[in-house]
């Protein structure tokens, strides 16, 4: 069985990394839609991929069976995502145990959100935090490569940047290797999160999470759900031509494809592609970028 490298070793390579986001589909139209996708993005050879899991273990299965096409069928190294949303230690352990025995070696570790209908974080036995999650994975398996998430605008329950960014060194203490951001639209809020990152001694690499904007209505909907905010300059250019979900496309992968050019200019270590298992946008995207980026 193949044993996958550490993402780690991909920042020390001196070159932009490049990642992407799926989630795992939910019925069969979902699965050929991903599976085309997932050939598509391989032409762009991202060098790794995640895949996301759902709250209270919702996704579960799902996640498993998506990580495994990724990897097995497409032979991407896949990151998949794991939450301690729902769930206590013996389940958490069980998942990212059996991702081990399949030869994964990276899992992106969350705390996950509240399950629908439920408002606040309700923990269960001990997992309270990303960084409860971070520490039992680091302790039950110390070789595999541990992700986190950052905030660049900060995470909505968060009282304050500074708390945040203090809760964030627990868990680079906890044994976290690599943040990857929240989706943002303005370069500024991540370049001051990563002054404020190393400020504080945080000192591991920091993916920027990039979202192509797909759709008019879509992008009010995620950026109120993350936090994320949508610069005046942006949402004027999108609502101008929101009628036309091409021209919307357009707008929002130059938008993207300045963004990345800005922050790998500034030194950022890559990029991360949040691309909601769609694969035209991310292609054209690359294509804007050119050569920029290799
Ligand atoms: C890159 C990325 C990938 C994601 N993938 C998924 C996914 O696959 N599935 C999914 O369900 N969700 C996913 N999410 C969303 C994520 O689960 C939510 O944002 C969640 O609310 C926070 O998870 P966390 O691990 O970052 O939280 P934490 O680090 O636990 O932070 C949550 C809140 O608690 C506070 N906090 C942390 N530690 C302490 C402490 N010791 N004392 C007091 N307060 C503290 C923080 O400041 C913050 O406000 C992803 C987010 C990112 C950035």
């Amino acid at each position: 069985m193949k044993t996958d490298l550490p993402i780690t070793d991909l920042f020390t390579g001196g070159k932009p990394l490049r990642s992407v986001e799926f989630f795992p589909p939910k019925d069969d139209d979902g699965w050929k839609q991903f599976s085309r996708t997932a050939e598509r993005i391989a032409s762009i050879k991202p060098d790794f991929v995640s895949i996301t899991y759902g709250a209270g273990g919702s996704t579960r299965d799902r996640t498993d069976q998506a990580a495994r096409i990724l990897r097995e069928e497409m032979g991407f190294l896949v990151m998949p995502h794991l939450t301690c949303a729902g769930s206590g230690q013996a389940e958490v352990l069980e998942v990212a145990k059996h991702f081990h025995e399949c030869g994964f070696r990276n899992i992106m570790s969350l705390r996950g959100d509240p399950p629908k209908g439920e408002t606040s974080f309700q923990p269960r036995d001990g997992l309270r935090y990303g960084s409860d999650l971070i520490r039992l994975l680091r302790s039950s398996m110390p070789d595999l490569c541990l992700g986190a998430g950052g905030y660049p605008e900060k995470h909505p329950e968060a009282p304050d940047m500074e708390t945040d960014i203090r809760n964030l060194l627990e868990k680079v203490e906890a044994g976290a290797d690599f943040i990857t951001t929240q989706l943002f639209f303005d370069n500024a809020y991540y370049f001051r999160f990563v002054e404020r990152c190393r400020a504080a001694g945080i000192d591991i690499p920091i993916l920027p999470g990039i979202m192509p904007v797909l759709s008019y209505k879509q992008i009010q909907r995620f950026t109120d759900m993350c936090g994320a905010s949508l610069p005046e300059s942006l949402k004027s250019k999108l609502a101008a031509v929101q009628d036309s979900p091409d021209d919307v496309q357009k707008v929002g992968v130059q938008w993207a494809a300045d963004q990345i050019e800005e922050l790998l200019k500034a030194g950022a270590p890559g990029y991360h592609l949040y691309i909601l298992n769609r694969a035209n946008a991310t292609l054209a995207l690359v294509e804007a970028l050119g050569g920029k980026t290799e």
